[in-house]
């Protein structure tokens, strides 16, 4: 079903989100006080607006609360960032995600009633760490309790061995997929054998899925 975003911001962050959106699929209005961002993304979002999103009166026009979801990805402003979230909100936006790149800029957003709130350098800065320090590993998503779902990439002592061979202990790792390019096996079984490219994704606790890759 074909959604309606409208994007605060047009730098980096903001253009990402908003050329996704479109990819996806769905309508995006883009907003930059910057009239050289605003006309750069002209062809390529649903509109863009040269406006200044801390406006309450400019944002009034734009009838945000018929949009299921803005974005205010206005950065280095952390001022213009908190206005900007106010005046959605009292606008009745139905969903305001703010990016925040501070902890500071998190708890204002947070008290203005944002209903979602992202720190992209930080969250890539843990992310980028993670990846330094385990580098077989490609991926995780952390879902809280210590407990992880990462995609690792075996060494190659494992090619061509029944994926048995990596005796998993089901009680602490489990084997949810099998990733090759963009095919995935889910659940694979016992005498799947594994290529060279295998990604495997697994599910359990930190200590326990360390524990395991190490051996990989
Ligand atoms: P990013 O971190 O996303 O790469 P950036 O560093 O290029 O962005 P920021 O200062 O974070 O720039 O601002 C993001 C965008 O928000 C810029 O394109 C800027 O012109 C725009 N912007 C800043 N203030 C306002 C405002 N009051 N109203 C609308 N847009 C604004
Ligand atoms: P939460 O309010 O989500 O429970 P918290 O109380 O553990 O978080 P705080 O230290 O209050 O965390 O920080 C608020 C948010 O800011 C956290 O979600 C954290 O991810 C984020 N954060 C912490 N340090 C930074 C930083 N240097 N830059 C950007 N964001 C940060």
């Amino acid at each position: 079903m074909k959604k309606q975003f409208a994007v605060m911001g047009l730098g980096g962050f903001g253009e990402s989100v908003a050329r996704e959106l479109m990819r996806l699929g769905h309508e995006v209005l883009g907003v930059d006080i910057d009239e050289n961002k605003a006309n750069q993304l002209a062809d390529h979002l649903t509109q863009t607006v040269i406006a200044d999103a801390t406006d309450d009166s400019a944002l009034k026009e734009m009838d945000l609360h018929r949009f299921d979801a803005t974005l205010v990805a206005i950065g280095e402003n952390i001022e213009a960032s908190i206005l900007c979230t106010m005046h959605l909100k009292s606008l009745h936006a139905k969903e305001v995600w703010v990016k925040a790149i501070t902890p500071t800029h998190h708890k204002i957003a947070e008290k203005l009633g944002a209903d979602r709130i992202f720190h992209p350098e930080y969250e890539m800065g843990l992310r980028v760490a993670q990846t330094m320090a385990h580098p077989n590993m490609l991926d995780y998503i952390a879902l809280g309790d210590n407990c992880f779902v990462i995609e690792v990439r075996p060494g190659e002592v494992l090619e061509d061995r029944p994926f048995s061979d990596l005796k998993i202990d089901p009680e602490k790792v489990r084997l949810l997929a099998i990733k090759h390019g963009n095919s995935v096996t889910f659940q694979p079984t016992p005498d799947y054998r594994l290529r060279r490219n295998d990604h495997l994704v697994l599910l359990g606790e930190e200590k326990a899925l360390r524990h395991f890759t190490e051996r990989l």
